[in-house]
């Protein structure tokens, strides 16, 4: 197994997603360098902090935390590339697992009975063959042993958020996401799973969905980095 192991590393040399070195034995997501000068954003309160205030006037959310700090000047933003664009979805899962540990150290996932991911356009899925929020939370399933639920759906497309300003991307996500809720689901703690929060309009609008779908849900948010 070992022997096999060496060979495939051999074969197919690893790099680090950040710094581009070559990754070796014992070094998983990132090389051990970018691994200690992770961006880490600090959650004091899983239960009152900055990223549940950004939302206080879209949803009611219980609990909120995140992994790292988005900075798109920073080579970690080089993870989010990744996972989006150069089809890295084991990259995704990795990070999950990796976020959800650390939130775990919070005891972020007492009250959580299922992870939600923020879904994409059926386009963006079809061209991607993945939607990178639902890898993150895959990686979270593995260590939480929580259930990944396909509740949220969006309505149509419209112009990528990314592509717009503050103002007008709170404007422009109103009413694109709903979501099913099946009875077995109802009254319980879900947990929204994006890459990036930003302005927050997503999560807020995944979170008022779930909840007009069922007002006894509770709403906890976790994007894998804020920029806040
Ligand atoms: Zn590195």
């Amino acid at each position: 197994m070992s022997l096999l192991t060496d060979l495939h590393e051999l074969l197919l040399p690893r790099l680090c997603p950040v710094c581009g070195k070559l990754l070796v034995k014992g070094e998983d997501v990132v090389c051990a360098f970018c691994a200690l000068s992770m961006p880490r954003y600090r959650i004091l309160h899983i239960d009152d902090n900055t990223l549940m205030r950004t939302l206080w006037n879209k949803a009611d959310i219980q609990r909120a935390f995140t992994f790292l700090s988005y900075n798109h000047n920073s080579p970690y933003h080089n993870l989010i590339i990744n996972i989006k664009f150069h089809g890295q979805s084991d990259l995704a899962v990795k990070l999950g697992q990796w976020a959800a540990i650390e939130a775990a150290k919070h005891n972020f996932w007492d009250k959580a009975d299922a992870l939600v991911p923020v879904p994409l356009t059926r386009w963006r899925r079809w061209q991607r063959g993945y939607n990178q929020a639902e890898m993150l939370a895959r990686g979270m399933a593995e260590i939480t042993k929580l259930p990944v639920l396909n509740l949220l759906k969006r309505t149509q497309n419209r112009t990528p958020q990314s592509r717009l300003s503050g103002e007008t991307r709170l404007k422009n996500a109103d009413n694109i996401y709903y979501a099913v809720i099946p009875e077995t689901w109802r009254g319980k703690t879900l947990v929204l799973i994006d890459d990036v929060m930003t302005t927050g309009a997503t999560l807020g609008n995944c979170a008022q969905a779930l909840l007009e779908a069922d007002k006894n849900a509770e709403i906890c948010i976790f994007p894998l980095t804020y920029a806040g």
